[in-house]
């Protein structure tokens, strides 16, 4: 069942998560020592751990490319003091430099928060906490920005599904890399160390190649179709505070066994050479905006979507596909609604309903998508028999295996081509 849920929500969506996101982060830590994002604060930041002098000291800046006296490399590393020409001339138009906090051995884990187009950092073993936002530089293009991301606001009207409209606050950071840089530090009491928390909000998603010399951490933003082979998509429908359709008398609710099959299906694809952008793997709540920006800025090669269904009467029961009909990437999304219908109908003993095909507004996901897409309602949960097979846990294993089945095939029969 996909109603038309939380649609208004969805567009406020990317802000709120990001801010319950440094909220639980906050919380779980063991002791918060500062928390800062700011850098025209008037803090002192001594001239030592800055990547740029006090002339330099610009939000935006723009590198000339076409001087002839000084390369573009030769500016970057300019004004990135010290930055290694070797590593910058591995890197491709976009890319990060953090400068280095002080300490010995320090350890960089990066986690990819790619639903909120986010990367958190962790850098531990820090000795002194001197760990701004001034110290993150972007790099575009000929465009080099370093400190707090500026924005400038305008307003402009939304209009959702059922015609209301709605002002939203569009924020523009031109050509900046960033839309926020959020700074948490935590101490060890033991060692005295501080672990700081980098989580720096972009414009998009982008496949991460971390390098690093005494000084820097260079992150390369490249598009994931650079760095995969195959990259999927799939999404385990509603989730958290939307329960999506349930069954009789309230007991079961769809987005759990949506859970539950994908998580069995990512145990499968772990093991393939597949890079797989999941929606959600907990009970989150994910809005419907996030999730197929996901699919497009990743230029998956197919979008899965997994559901179960739901009727005011109990005997509607089975399996359907649902798909637009449409071509994207050299996909004929019927054929490929066939082709899991096939697949899921070899391993799941659901009545087999077949392919259905839905109209432009029917799925506010598939409306937006520019990938292949399916959506799968695996079967009804207001259906006893339907319900009873999806609460044995060995059943939800099988249409797992049908849904990978299906990923494997269509690798295999309906490869996606680039550019169509
Ligand atoms: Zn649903």
């Amino acid at each position: 069942m996909d109603k038309s849920l939380l649609k208004k929500a969805a567009i406020q969506s990317l802000a709120l998560m990001i801010a319950v996101i440094t909220f639980s982060y906050a919380m779980k830590q063991y002791q918060i020592v500062t928390v800062e994002a700011i850098n025209q604060s008037g803090e002192e930041v001594s001239g030592s751990n800055m990547i740029f002098s006090e002339e330099d000291f610009l939000t935006s800046l723009t590198i000339n490319k076409t001087d002839a006296s000084e390369g573009h490399l030769t500016k970057v590393q300019k004004l990135i003091k010290g930055a290694d020409k070797n590593i910058l001339q591995k890197l491709g138009d976009n890319y990060l430099v953090i400068k280095k906090p002080q300490g010995n051995d320090l350890k960089l884990q990066l986690e990819d928060l790619y639903i909120n187009k986010s990367i958190q950092l962790t850098i531990a073993g820090i000795s002194e906490d001197k760990l701004t936002s001034d110290m993150v530089s972007r790099v575009r293009g000929e465009d080099l920005y370093t400190g707090e991301p500026n924005f400038t606001e305008t307003t402009s009207t939304e209009v959702d599904e059922d015609g209301n409209s709605e002002e939203v606050v569009i924020k523009d950071y031109g050509n900046d890399i960033s839309h926020g840089i959020t700074i948490t530090a935590s101490q060890d009491f033991t060692t005295k160390l501080y672990t700081d928390k980098v989580l720096i909000e972009l414009d998009t998603i982008y496949a991460y190649i971390i390098y690093e010399d005494a000084d820097y951490y260079y992150i390369d933003l490249k598009k994931p179709s650079e760095v995969y082979d195959k990259i999927l998509v799939i999404d385990a429908g509603h989730g958290g505070k939307d329960a999506g359709a349930l069954s009789k008398n309230d007991t079961y609710y769809e987005k759990n066994i949506n859970l539950s099959i994908l998580l069995d299906l990512k145990k499968l694809l772990d093991k393939e050479n597949i890079k797989v952008y999941y929606t959600r793997t907990q009970d989150d709540t994910v809005y419907l905006r996030p999730r197929v920006e996901l699919a497009d800025a990743v230029d998956c090669d197919y979008f899965i979507s997994i559901h179960c269904n739901a009727n005011v009467v109990s005997y509607p029961n089975g399996t359907e596909i649902l798909y637009y009909d449409n071509n994207f990437k050299g996909v004929k999304t019927q054929d490929l609604a066939k082709l899991f219908s096939e697949e899921i109908g070899k391993t799941v003993a659901l009545k087999k309903r077949g392919i259905i095909k839905k109209n432009q507004k029917d799925i506010f996901i598939m409306d937006k998508a520019t990938v292949p897409m399916i959506l799968i309602e695996v079967g009804y949960l207001t259906n006893n028999n339907d319900m009873n097979y999806l609460n044995k846990y060995e059943n939800r294993k099988n249409v797992a295996q049908g849904i990978y089945n299906g990923i494997m095939r269509a690798y295999q029969e309906l490869p996606v081509k680039d550019g169509q």
